[in-house]
């Protein structure tokens, strides 16, 4: 047998060179549930990194839901969909994702990144465009490319560009115009300008698609979502999430649109009919998250949230940090230089609190940061601990005085 040696040999040079650049991605073993404290081999630390915005990830509501789905529907479907992999609880959860988002139907999928790769392929062709936002999440950008439609792309909220896309896009006579976004953009807490891309929507005849895995039990009243902040509920076309985030933290994915659109995307979108179905525990405890998020404590979450990321805003920019503006637990704190951006990172774990850096080419170059993500599982000591060692290291690190 001839082994393929050279194959190896490049798969190791390019850990390598990963390595030497700096940009080897650690996975960080926690030894506890998810939550507002966690431990790690470090020790225990305050957790600032995970997309766990009501703290569901480990609610004893949401666990005992699953135990209860596990018990009445058992541990998986072995099956597909369409084939013998739906049960009552997986169109319950359709139904119920509809409902909260606004919209008439919707569909499951294993992930967000099935859901944002299988929605454009089967709605769109080569007569077609889609316009997207230029910091759109990598699963939306891997669904364009799994679709023939023409591709045009604005710049990150830019309306006058978008503006300009959509005019060379219907220039060249394309039949329908999708324009696809996120409702929060991950690396900067920014919301997408939804009132005014509507409009331009609008004037283009332009369908919209809005990812709104930040945002869906987060954003807006009662936690509806980018839509409902931005005062344009109904207006959006297309609407596609995650339960891997604020709604449980589980995982699996949706798309939300028109009856009809989700019906055809039952018929062709390639990982809904190539892929298991979402497991009855996930789906239990996305019901249990989803009814928590619409009710008054799902209020009471938001607000214990949003006290927790007005706390450390305030605190963190009087000890002198250079933040991004904004209003959403998303709370990136910029350092600009790659390389200290990982030391500022790795010291303040061992200082006790958890948090990631960013840099290029997740954001623009000169541009690196810790990006911070607040959560209702944390209280305001954590939150004061941790601009404490924020303030202890941006000193030893020279960022702040
Ligand atoms: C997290 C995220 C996804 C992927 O969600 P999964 O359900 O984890 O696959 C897709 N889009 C955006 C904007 C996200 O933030």
């Amino acid at each position: 047998m001839i082994i393929p040696e050279a194959f190896y040999a490049q798969v190791e040079a390019q850990l390598r060179a990963i390595d030497e650049e700096g940009l080897t991605k650690p996975e960080r073993v926690l030894t506890t549930a998810q939550g507002g404290q966690i431990a790690t081999g470090s020790g225990p630390a305050i957790n600032l990194c995970a997309n766990n915005y009501l703290g569901l990830a480990n609610d004893p509501r949401v666990k005992a839901a699953a135990r209860d789905a596990i018990d009445a529907w058992g541990t998986g479907l072995a099956s597909v969909r369409f084939i013998c992999g739906t049960q009552t609880i997986h169109k319950d959860l359709e139904r119920a994702i509809a409902d909260y988002t606004g919209f008439t139907d919707a569909i499951l999928f294993p992930a967000a990144f099935d859901a944002n790769g299988g929605v454009f392929e089967p709605l769109l062709d080569e007569n077609d465009a889609i316009v997207s936002d230029s910091l759109n999440h990598a699963s939306i950008i891997d669904g364009i490319r799994l679709c023939k439609a023409r591709r045009y792309r604005f710049a990150n909220g830019d309306m006058a560009d978008l503006e300009c896309q959509l005019i060379a896009a219907r220039e060249a006579g394309a039949r329908h115009v999708l324009i696809a976004t996120d409702g929060v953009f991950s690396m900067d807490g920014y919301l997408a300008p939804l009132a005014d891309l509507t409009s331009l929507a609008e004037r283009f005849g332009a369908l919209t698609l809005v990812d709104d895995c930040h945002s869906t039990g987060v954003v807006g009243p009662r936690g509806r979502g980018t839509a409902a902040a931005c005062q344009v509920e109904g207006r959006i076309d297309i609407l596609t999430g995650t339960f891997g985030k604020a709604l449980g933290g589980a995982m699996g994915g949706f798309v939300a649109a028109k009856k009809p659109v989700v019906d055809l995307l039952r018929q062709k979108a390639r990982p809904y009919l190539f892929s298991n179905a979402l497991a009855p525990a996930v789906c239990g405890a996305s019901l249990a998250a989803i009814e928590i998020a619409a009710s008054d404590e799902g209020d009471r979450l938001r607000a214990k949230l949003a006290d927790n990321a007005k706390r450390f805003r305030e605190a963190m920019t009087a000890a002198g940090f250079e933040l991004l503006p904004g209003a959403h637990p998303i709370v990136p704190v910029m350092l600009r230089d790659a390389a200290l951006a990982q030391r500022f990172a790795a010291r303040l774990l061992e200082e006790g609190v958890y948090v990631t850096s960013f840099s290029f080419p997740v954001v623009p170059r000169g541009k690196a940061r810790i990006r911070t993500q607040m959560s209702a599982a944390l209280e305001h000591h954590h939150i004061d601990t941790a601009v404490d060692a924020f303030t202890r290291v941006g000193r030893e690190l020279g960022i702040v005085q």
